[in-house]
């Protein structure tokens, strides 16, 4: 035989919840008319930085492929001849794709990167309703040309050797080219 209190009161009590939270503040998020910035570190979409002449970090040494438990990235390397530089290295990214409908946005490949070439941006929409647009290609990771940069293929600008352009032992030109470390994107 139920007691008064489980016949009478714990059917009420239950309601005390909803009571309360009628009068809490509101936490519905607004999205997508209203977008909150996210934590500075936050791993979204991923960018291929470049340096501050405009040539590629890229190296084409495929090893954020191989440190990516996803298998979401395919990389194709390419000699830079003298003729057609895209990195100031011998070898340059010619091909390069990551699969966001495999990746896991974990931020290993980013840590396996000797150039520093891949990073991750704060940019989470990453949804589309065609399988094969989650395909980015080299085109569509690469940073944009910021001002004083070029667009490659292009001789190396910023040293008359390897050692004067990796140190950044370089002056700005008269014609502006930048004096920083090129663009890197958001988290690392
Ligand atoms: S973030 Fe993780 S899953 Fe995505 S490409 Fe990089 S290593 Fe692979
Ligand atoms: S992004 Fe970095 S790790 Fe990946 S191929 Fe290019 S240089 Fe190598």
């Amino acid at each position: 035989m139920p007691t008064l209190k489980e016949q009478f009161w714990d059917p009420v009590a239950g309601f005390g919840v909803t009571f309360r939270t009628m009068f809490r503040k509101v936490v519905t998020e607004q999205y997508p008319f209203e977008k909150k910035p996210t934590a500075p570190r936050f791993h979204g979409r991923h960018q291929l930085n470049r340096w501050p002449d405009g040539l590629e970090k890229c190296i084409g040494c495929e090893l954020c492929a191989w440190a990516c438990p996803a298998d979401a990235i395919y990389v194709e390397g390419a000699s830079n001849t003298a003729d057609e530089r895209f990195s100031p290295g011998e070898r340059y990214g010619r091909v390069y794709q990551i699969n966001y409908l495999r990746c896991i946005l974990c931020g290993l490949c980013i840590e396996a990167c000797p150039t520093r070439a891949l990073t991750m941006t704060n940019e989470y929409e990453l949804a589309d309703a065609v399988r094969a647009d989650l395909i980015y290609e080299k085109q569509d990771l690469l940073a944009p040309l910021l001002p004083g940069m070029e667009q490659p293929p292009h001789p190396m600008r910023l040293g008359n050797d390897d050692g004067d352009y990796y140190r950044g032992n370089f002056q700005r030109s008269a014609e502006g080219a930048p004096t920083d470390g090129g663009s890197e994107g958001g988290a690392r």
